[in-house]
């Protein structure tokens, strides 16, 4: 039997091992890495919420309700507070109702386990988050994996799998290690010829996408026709947390049926009270402002990469993949970077296939122009150094 440093020690020999970065102070475009100011380019905190005034203040105010919720919500875990945040996510993406979940990880676990389970069917990308993957095998029911984005190969799989049972179509709305979008429109169309359910992880599209910042379902014109539009609050929202936003029918099956919403501590009053702010600040004209800052660094960062050769993969958003291929040299480079004061992390399998492993740069609303492009100054010399470009 192989040892769990024996396997540790496999992981380090084909470049696959993983460790953890500690940074110390607050959250901004610049942060403390190991004693050291570097340039924060590999954070989900896409519009610069998380350190932002008005949701520390919120996170105060709701903190002198106490540090914990004390109980799961269905026990006496339910304040006032997840209840005005519910309200204010339906109103935010115009669904009857909506529903908290402690993380992303746990909505989807729950909420694909429970809206499905043995003799029904799953279609899903391939390229969708583990949590998806997790939740379809959670829930028992026949997982079938469509190539990513191909909309022929899901109208296949439609038409040969599912039998009698309920059918659930489950794609991320932006491709978090991609930054691509799923065809919203032509898939909202399948799910209402071969009558599935159409469920949307918008992760990386909530608060950030759309005019305004409904996410990738308003930017396709399609936000009617999603069944559970499921997101997150700690990226663009700078918070913690996540939803499903739905019919009051399904928030009310979801409250009887979900597993990691029955059965875990609910999220606590700071956090709570951030969210709220988050999405009042979403919302607002600084939120709009706060979209075109991102949509502007993220077209004069894609415009530098470009001019020097770079393949970004097809993103399509304010994530954006610097191609490499295999994990050693991906790991190299992002190690180089980093002693070149840029804090990019390398991305490599189980979280992308082999072989397209990627160094994962992602743009904030709060980077200054010359952040961007001292950003795009370093990796263009250490791509040319090690041969990427
Ligand atoms: C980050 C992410 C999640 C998990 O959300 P957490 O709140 O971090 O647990 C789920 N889906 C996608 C697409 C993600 O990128």
């Amino acid at each position: 039997m192989q040892t769990f440093a024996d396997e540790l020690q496999a992981l380090r020999a084909q470049g696959l091992y993983r460790s953890m970065r500690v940074i110390s102070g607050a959250q901004g475009s610049r942060v403390e890495l190991d004693g050291r100011q570097v340039l924060l380019f590999c954070s989900n905190n896409y519009l610069g919420l998380a350190d932002h005034p008005a949701l520390k203040r919120a996170a105060v105010e709701g903190a002198a309700l106490g540090a914990g919720s004390g109980a799961s919500r269905l026990v006496s875990g339910t304040m006032d507070l997840h209840e005005r945040l519910e309200a204010r996510i339906a109103a935010f993406k115009g669904t009857e109702a909506a529903l908290v979940f402690n993380s992303g990880y746990a909505a989807n676990t729950g909420i694909i386990s429970a809206l499905v389970g043995r003799g029904d069917a799953i279609f899903s990308d391939r390229l969708n988050h583990a949590s998806i993957v997790d939740g379809a095998l959670l829930s028992r029911a026949g997982f079938h994996r469509y190539p990513h984005r191909d909309m022929d190969a899901l109208e296949r799989l439609l038409q040969e799998k599912g039998g009698k049972g309920r059918r659930l179509i489950v794609t991320d709305g932006v491709f978090s290690m991609d930054g691509d979008i799923a065809p919203l429109a032509k898939l909202v169309q399948l799910a209402r010829r071969y009558d599935a359910l159409v469920m949307v992880d918008d992760a990386h599209g909530s608060g950030v996408l759309g005019a305004t910042g409904r996410g990738s379902g308003e930017l396709c014109g399609v936000l009617d026709g999603i069944d559970v539009h499921m997101g997150t609050l700690g990226k663009g929202f700078g918070s913690f947390g996540a939803y499903a936003a739905t019919s009051a029918t399904i928030r009310d099956y979801l409250v009887n049926k979900a597993r990691s919403f029955i059965f875990s501590t609910s999220l606590p009053p700071a956090v709570l009270a951030a969210s709220i702010a988050a999405l009042e600040l979403v919302d607002s004209p600084e939120g709009a402002r706060l979209r075109e800052r991102l949509a502007a660094n993220t077209a004069l960062f894609k415009a530098r990469l470009a001019a020097s050769g770079f393949d970004t993969m097809g993103s399509q958003t304010q994530i954006v993949p610097i191609f490499v291929g295999p994990a050693k040299a991906t790991m190299e480079f992002s190690g180089e970077l980093l002693e070149q004061g840029l804090f990019v992390q390398g991305i490599r399998p189980p979280t992308v296939p082999a072989g397209s492993c990627r160094l994962r740069c992602t743009i904030m609303a709060t980077h200054e122009p010359a952040e961007l492009e001292q950003a795009a100054d370093t990796i263009r010399r250490v791509g040319k150094k090690l041969g990427v470009v």
